[in-house]
């Protein structure tokens, strides 16, 4: 008897033609997820099955795999030769000590004397003559015992259906430039397109000297973690404290984050296309703070001329996305206190609703063009295993 990791997935089985494509991809960052432990994955009709680790290595390998987008669900399970005492002996493995259950066979291999019917009996039966604190409940069990009786002469027996990340496997849905701050919205917005299969690659703007290396530590942090979810992904930084010196030298300064958000916009749109990215994500809520109003996506919106900009969280109050980000791992990073770029130079009274030509008519008093040239020379490219 020896344990192995049942996986199951989620809408690949939706994708008709391309299903091909899309276990493709999901195997391959499976098996990213699994780097560093030996292993085996075979698939199965409807699901995979990770075999061939040391034993006390099986609770690290759900970990991971629960992390990877697409697996709905895994199990540790105990594989044994198909035979009615050897799935009993595993059986007394996964059995609950006490409460209500119910056995669910099913029988892949057709040639097994009994059929599904005949081992949830007899394996129910020994449970109850074993243990008297159970009790059989076949509609609203609190316990079920799964024997999968395989076609390959061997059964896998197991108890507990552990939740994965559900979604697509990351890769299936193209790339978008997720402009991440330090924040708590953009790691979680982040999550939201890596979860619908997209790869996101994080754009970082920060104005060094006015912002310090903690912050960029921090936002480093933050793609680390983004990364277990995604299998790796590009940090791309991007240095604006010329823009920002600019924008408050010349322009009224209740525009200044305002502004500050086309020049974002503009320099990830130019990155979009160099990195083969499809869209621009951000972190924005609608109405979060002065600069999410409509008016103010409108503004940021109007300078980005050949891909859509995603929103993932713009219906989400706070509270849900701080729920999120707990969620995910990414909220005890967010949430230290460093400076982020849009906090150097801030208004006291930022413009709530910016009407597009008086934001178009402050940019003229600036060299657009120049202060991209240079921003975008400051790219720095961060690979994160
Ligand atoms: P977050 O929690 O993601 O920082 P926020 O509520 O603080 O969001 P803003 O600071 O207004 O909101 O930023 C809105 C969005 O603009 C962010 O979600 C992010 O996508 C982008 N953004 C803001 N600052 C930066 C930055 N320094 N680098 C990259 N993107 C940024
Ligand atoms: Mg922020």
């Amino acid at each position: 008897m020896n344990k192995v990791v049942i996986i199951r997935y989620c809408e690949i089985h939706l994708k008709g033609k391309n299903r091909g494509y899309f276990e493709r991809v999901f195997m391959n960052n499976l098996e990213k997820s699994l780097t560093g432990i030996r292993h085996e994955i075979h698939k199965l009709s409807g699901r995979y099955v990770v075999d061939g680790f040391l034993e006390d290595e099986a609770e690290e390998i759900v970990l991971r795999l629960q992390k990877v987008f697409g697996v709905h669900s895994v199990s540790i399970a105990y594989k044994v030769s198909a035979g009615m005492e050897s799935i009993w002996e595993a059986v007394l493995k996964v059995a609950p000590e006490n409460g209500t259950f119910k056995v669910q066979a099913s029988r892949g291999d057709k040639s097994f004397p009994l059929n599904s019917m005949q081992i949830n009996a007899e394996i129910g039966g020994r449970l109850l003559a074993h243990n008297p604190l159970l009790k059989v409940d076949v509609h609203t069990p609190e316990h079920e015992v799964y024997i999968d009786v395989r076609e390959n002469g061997t059964a896998l027996v197991f108890s507990k259906m552990i939740p994965g990340a559900g979604g697509m496997p990351v890769g299936t849905a193209g790339k978008g430039m997720l402009l991440l701050s330090g924040g708590i919205d953009s790691p979680v917005a982040a999550y939201m397109i890596a979860k619908r299969g997209m790869t996101p690659i994080c754009l970082h703007f920060h104005s060094y000297p006015y912002t310090n290396m903690q912050a960029r530590e921090k936002v480093e942090e933050l793609a680390h973690i983004l990364a277990g979810y995604t299998g790796g992904l590009d940090l791309l930084v991007v240095k604006v404290t010329t823009i920002q010196e600019a924008i408050h030298k010349y322009c009224a300064e209740e525009m200044m984050v305002t502004l500050l958000r086309r020049f974002m916009m503009r320099i990830a749109e130019r990155l979009a296309i160099r990195f083969g990215a499809q869209c621009i994500v951000t972190g924005e809520s609608l109405g979060q703070v002065a600069s999410q109003t409509i008016e103010g996506m409108t503004s940021s919106n109007a300078v980005v001329k050949t891909m859509p900009v995603l929103r993932p969280v713009v219906g989400f109050d706070k509270t849900e996305i701080i729920e999120r980000a707990r969620k995910i791992g990414t909220f005890d990073t967010s949430i230290l206190p460093y400076e982020d770029c849009c906090t150097v130079f801030l208004p006291k009274h930022p413009i709530i609703r910016p009407s597009l030509a008086s934001v178009e008519e402050q940019e003229k008093k600036l060299n657009v063009d120049s202060l991209l040239d240079e921003a975008i020379e400051s790219l720095e490219v961060v690979h994160i295993q």
